[in-house]
């Protein structure tokens, strides 16, 4: 099986800098052929693509000419934050991606490059003229051609993922070029397909093969969104396994423990400081707060505390996004549009406030640290490597009445893993260069995780009826994938399980 490549640029050694190839065998030999990249996201923090791109360095460092498209699974930065880089290295191509994601996308992009590049706001709305341009929104469900050529072709069609609003997997078709398909058909195989039964399969196995790309998926009960279902069919399956190794808490479980954190809150009179990606973790957590204020303001014996909760958004990127995702709401999942017809609005409740400039955030810290309100402040960044929720950190960590509550992945060394793994042993961690002792009290609630567990993600394996005769496990620490492996190997024995290496192709 060679008539194509897979590729993979990052996400192979960790869960960030997503960027994977795939290309068509060139008719000339020896040459790539055209190709498509499906993602192009940032690294974080010690994680590097293994051939020189990391945080610090994150120029495209593979050859670029041969791509034709890039292919967007979602939005979140690690798999769309070099997108600048990849224009600036030549990348003329379209850029395909999910309608809410072609919505998201140049918000995403706006703030990546006023961090990354400049704050020149002429140069920002070129860059963005110039990304709105090559945006080709695809409905979900819905093949494309991307590559029709002497060498072969590639389409394309995206399945909702359920990991963010917009997110997806993606399928690809790829068939080799036709005069290389006809000497390929055997006897045997032309045979068959005079005796009409039995021909469509022959030649589908001899020129088309189908690769999945699992993106990142979700689990099946995240709010907001409706569940990913798997594909009908993968030859390969490209698949993530960042909880390869773990298992969610289950629905009803993840929401006694948050309440429970606010309810210590309310108790020591303390703040809840909540790491979220800007996108995604941060809408969903605040649909289940409203949930929670919903149910238990209404009891008699919460109805106090629980009417005064205080929630702050402290993010522009956060809040626009926010406003993005009440407008998208034809993708939202059932139960959260019966919460809509009955009147109430799960991401703008009463008790919500955001904070936008900087001056507005630095009132906020301030305040949340010097009155004893118990609140409870959202802010980005998600692995606390920057951002807003920074400032709320070196302002509130060595309050021993301070809850830090982890809802996502903390990738290696970042603060939050930091945090993560030192918070809960009197340990201390390192902000902006300095040293802060971790007296809050650190939470991991698991089960707000935008991503399929272990369970999930066999089950997205199993439940594929023309099941893959190559998993290649990728975006996952080492522990994750290996034991993802393993288990996947035991569910699918027919099937070659490999962990792929850093631009490795197969
Ligand atoms: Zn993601």
């Amino acid at each position: 099986m060679n008539f194509f490549n897979i590729k993979h640029h990052g996400a192979v050694n960790g869960v960030t800098g997503s960027c994977h190839e795939l290309s068509l065998s060139s008719r000339l030999g020896g040459q790539e052929g055209p190709g498509i990249l499906i993602d192009c996201g940032l690294f974080q923090g010690a994680e590097t693509s293994g051939k020189g791109a990391s945080a610090n360095q994150l120029e495209i460092d593979f050859p670029i000419e041969h791509i034709q498209a890039l292919v967007v699974t979602h939005v979140h930065i690690d798999h769309v934050g070099r997108i600048p880089y990849l224009l600036a290295a030549g990348f003329k191509g379209p850029i395909y991606c999910s309608i809410p994601s072609a919505k998201l996308l140049p918000l995403v992009l706006e703030d990546a490059i006023k961090i990354g590049f400049t704050r020149n706001g002429a140069l920002v709305e070129k860059f963005l003229r110039v990304i709105e341009q090559r945006l080709k929104p695809l409905p979900y469900q819905q093949w494309q051609s991307v590559i029709e050529g002497p060498d072969g072709s590639i389409a394309i069609k995206l399945q909702p993922a359920g990991h963010i609003l917009g997110s997806a997997y993606v399928e690809c078709e790829v068939q080799k070029r036709s005069d290389q398909s006809l000497s390929v058909a055997s006897g045997d195989a032309q045979q068959k397909a005079r005796q009409g039964q039995g021909s469509a399969a022959g030649d589908e196995l001899l020129n088309k093969h189908r690769v999945v790309f699992s993106g990142d998926l979700g689990a099946p009960y995240a709010p907001l969104l409706p569940p990913p279902k798997s594909p009908y069919r993968a030859d390969t399956l490209v698949i993530e396994s960042t909880y390869g190794d773990r298992l969610h808490q289950g629905r009803k479980e993840r929401r006694l423990a948050l309440k429970a954190v606010i309810e210590r809150a309310y108790q020591d009179r303390g703040a809840v400081l909540i790491p979220a990606f800007s996108i995604g973790r941060t809408q969903e957590i605040l649909y289940e707060l409203e949930s929670l204020v919903h149910d238990l303001s209404t009891h008699k014996l919460y109805k106090d505390t629980w009417a005064n909760l205080q929630v702050i958004v402290d993010s522009p990127l956060a809040s626009r996004f926010t406003k993005t995702y009440r407008q998208l709401k034809p993708y939202w999942d059932e139960e959260a549009l019966k919460r809509v017809r009955t009147g109430r609005h799960p991401l703008n409740f009463e008790q919500l406030y955001t904070v936008d400039s900087h001056d507005q955030h630095e009132t906020a810290v301030n305040l949340v640290r010097s009155t004893a309100e118990p609140c409870i402040v959202i802010a980005a960044s998600g692995m606390c490597a920057g951002g807003r929720i920074v400032n709320y950190l070196k302002a509130l960590i060595e309050d021993p009445r301070t809850d830090i509550v982890f809802i996502g992945y903390q990738a290696q060394g970042t603060p939050g893993q930091t945090i993560q793994k030192y918070g809960p042993r009197g340990g201390y961690v390192e902000l902006d260069g300095e040293r802060y002792d971790i007296r809050a009290h650190v939470h991991s609630l698991s089960g707000y995780s935008a991503h399929a567990d272990q369970k999930d993600l066999l089950n997205f394996a199993r439940r594929i009826k023309h099941p893959p005769g190559q998993i290649r496990i990728i975006h996952g620490d080492d522990q994750a994938k290996r034991e993802l492996q393993q288990k996947m190997q035991a569910i699918l024995p027919a099937a070659e399980v490999m962990i792929p290496g850093q631009g490795e192709s197969g």
